[in-house]
């Protein structure tokens, strides 16, 4: 992505202090994580948090008067201010508090989709998609007899914006697509997305999960009716998630889960419900962490978002170049516009093998098909290698890397 190269510089030192994970031998070598995209790691403030709340306020929320469930309350609704601000949403209680962003496309596609798609309606989705953005709405439109089309994707990795024009029509109910591919990289042109698929009034949810840390959201600007993402991967705990959503939308939608929390009044012949946000929050919620989440958005919002961004793609740049100096390598995701991941493979060389030797090294990659089967189909692989980077992640870390794949090529190519 174009990053401002006037932003203030980070201090690498001074952030690194702040992940108490980091500083271990792995295999006895230092640790160099480089599986951010699947989670990132948690700095001090939120693990403080975590254990500040259960040291001191811990309670169940909205229902007690005594002190520690006020305390607790307010924590707990501090937070949502907190991701009200983060996102640029209008009103709080347009922020909902689910597990993850597996559970909040989850909660769309069956209370959303469960009452407005009909059968011929059409959802569109698109190649790149993780399995959470794909399998609820194959869910739903098999219950509903609709059809989910898919964007395509070209060899780079980008969408093809063309094609997805000339597949909506009146019959396109839903959009929902993925701001930054988790397997690729690829940031894709989600406000365009959104404007075109509101001519035909359809409904936009953007994925944001690997957007949240990196890129800027600001619901407002982008005009998305919906926008899911996980805590876990912008530093915050694992457990809790946000979906986000127009309150006109959320008013008219149906609950998702009965329980407690939820209603209004209850009787046995009938139940009403509790106003948004909590008629979508049934049940005691992941409190602590949706405590601590305060605190990476707090984390997140101190360094910039521009400094964690051109921090992330200067070490993507530097790594890029040194392994592309490796013969037979083969990268996946070469969109002009990127967060910081690196998807490759060697000919010859199982990625698991590769996997394997960078973690003997302390190096920390993933591989395999990282939730994005079908976009593995259409590259005709099974899986890649991947580096993701996050704020923390250092050049000697690159090298580290580097020269653990220079061992890997010796032994196995
Ligand atoms: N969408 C994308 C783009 C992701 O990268 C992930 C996780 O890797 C998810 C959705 C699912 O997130 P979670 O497992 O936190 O629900």
């Amino acid at each position: 992505m174009s990053v401002d190269t006037a932003s203030t510089p980070i201090n690498i030192k001074e952030i690194r202090d702040q992940f108490p994970v980091l500083d271990q031998l792995v295999n006895n070598k230092p640790l160099a994580y480089f599986d951010n995209a699947a989670t990132t790691q948690k700095p001090k403030q939120v693990i403080d948090s975590l254990d500040h709340y259960y040291g001191r306020d811990n309670s169940n929320i909205h229902r007690g008067i005594h002190t520690l469930a006020e305390r607790a309350t307010s924590a707990f609704e501090d937070t949502r201010e907190a991701v009200r601000n983060f996102i640029n949403a209008p009103e709080k209680e347009e922020i909902i508090f689910t597990k993850g962003t597996t559970d909040s496309i989850n909660l769309l596609a069956s209370s959303y989709g469960r009452k407005y798609l009909k059968e011929g309606d059409e959802v569109i989705i698109s190649a790149m998609e993780h399995h959470s953005n794909i399998v609820p709405w194959q869910l739903i439109c098999e219950e509903k007899s609709a059809k989910l089309r898919i964007i395509p994707v070209n060899d780079k990795g980008e969408m093809d914006f063309e094609a997805y024009k000339s597949m909506l029509s009146d019959k396109v109910k839903i959009v929902s697509v993925v701001y930054a591919s988790n397997s690729l990289g690829t940031i894709n042109p989600v406000k365009e997305i959104i404007d075109e698929a509101h001519k035909y009034e359809a409904i936009v949810m953007i994925d944001g999960a690997q957007a949240a840390s990196h890129l800027p959201l600001d619901v407002q600007a982008l005009n998305c009716d919906f926008l899911a993402f996980s805590g876990h991967k912008m530093y915050g705990p694992t457990g809790v998630g946000i979906l986000y959503g127009k309150r006109e939308l959320l008013e008219a939608m149906p609950p998702y889960q009965g329980g407690g929390e939820m209603i209004s009044e209850v009787t046995f012949e009938k139940s009403s419900w509790n106003d948004i946000p909590y008629k979508f929050e049934a049940g005691t919620p992941n409190i602590a962490d949706v405590v601590a989440l305060k605190e990476a958005i707090a984390f997140v919002d101190k360094v910039g978002k521009e400094n964690i961004i051109r921090h992330e793609m200067e070490l993507h740049d530097y790594a890029m170049e040194k392994i592309s100096k490796f013969e037979n390598i083969k990268f996946y995701g070469t969109a002009a516009e990127k967060v910081g991941v690196i998807s490759f493979l060697f000919d010859n060389i199982h990625p698991f093998d590769i996997g394997q030797m960078l973690d003997s090294a302390g190096v920390a990659v993933r591989t395999g098909h990282h939730c994005t089967q079908p976009l593995m189909d259409l590259f005709n692989i099974e899986g890649t290698v991947r580096a993701s980077f996050a704020v923390y992640n250092t050049k000697e870390e690159v090298d580290a890397m580097i020269a653990s794949l220079e061992k890997v090529v010796k032994i196995f190519g």
